[in-house]
């Protein structure tokens, strides 16, 4: 079922929550290995996978990264179990044909493989919005199945951008080469800039998966310290709680 929503800057904000559980043996590795140095103890690392569906008052629907997928999506190799996304908004009111706006925070495919169902674009009257850099680093499954789908409806983007009113997506390099962060008001939507709440103590504490973890904790710290700074509400994608408050000093 979808997490409680929040209106930020009069746009109703609602947590889709696309999956929960552990990562599958193909990749899950101790929480010690996962994240060295951060102190956390050897136990399971159950995520919750989320997508944040975005509703202004004239009607326009924005959709933050499409999550998991179908059971034979580029995630099934890993992840815990099949995306809910399409069940996710049906219990929101939302067909996927009402979604103008898909901004896909990085090309993991957790976060991106429902932008496709059986072979095409699930939200066929949607802009899927990319950084230029993570399309350009796009290979594989997530190239073949993912992007080459949706290549007729993709809206690339170089740097920070307002993809829709009062959106933006500032890009925050180092998970990947073109992930990005997405803001409404004082609301950021992270995708995998931290993945744990170890990292939100430590930012310098690095993950196993980052693409380029030097450059992943750098701009983790940098952008982390400019959202506490401004007190803003941080959206996650895989903690437990969808909605931080980083209201202290
Ligand atoms: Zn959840
Ligand atoms: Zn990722």
């Amino acid at each position: 079922m979808p997490h409680k929503p929040r209106t930020i800057s009069g746009v109703e904000v609602t947590p889709l929550c696309d999956a929960v559980g552990p990562m599958g043996p193909a990749i899950r590795r101790p929480l010690t290995e996962m994240f060295p140095g951060g102190g956390l103890a050897d136990e399971p690392w159950i995520l919750h996978f989320h997508c944040y569906l975005l509703r202004d008052r004239a009607g326009r629907v924005t959709l933050v990264d499409t999550g998991i997928g179908a059971a034979d999506s580029p995630a099934s190799t890993w992840a815990p179990v099949p995306g809910t996304l399409p069940g996710e908004l049906a219990a929101a009111g939302v067909e996927p044909a009402d979604v103008g706006t898909v901004i896909l925070t990085h090309l993991h495919s957790d976060h991106a493989s429902g932008a496709v169902a059986d072979g095409r674009p699930l939200f066929e009257n949607a802009r899927y919005v990319l950084q230029q850099a993570e399309v350009d680093a796009a290979h594989g499954a997530m190239l073949d199945q993912i992007v080459t789908p949706i290549k007729g409806q993709l809206q690339v983007v170089d740097g920070d951008s307002q993809v829709a009113p009062g959106v933006r997506v500032q890009l925050t390099p180092g998970h990947t080469p073109g992930h990005q962060v997405v803001r409404l008001g004082e609301l950021a939507m992270t995708g995998d800039l931290v993945l744990h709440p170890a990292q939100l103590a430590d930012p310098s504490v690095r993950y196993v998966y980052d693409d380029d973890p030097a450059a992943a904790a750098a701009t983790r710290a940098e952008v982390l310290g400019a959202l506490r700074a401004e007190r803003a509400v941080l959206a996650t994608a895989h903690f437990s709680d969808p909605f931080l408050d980083l209201s202290f000093p």
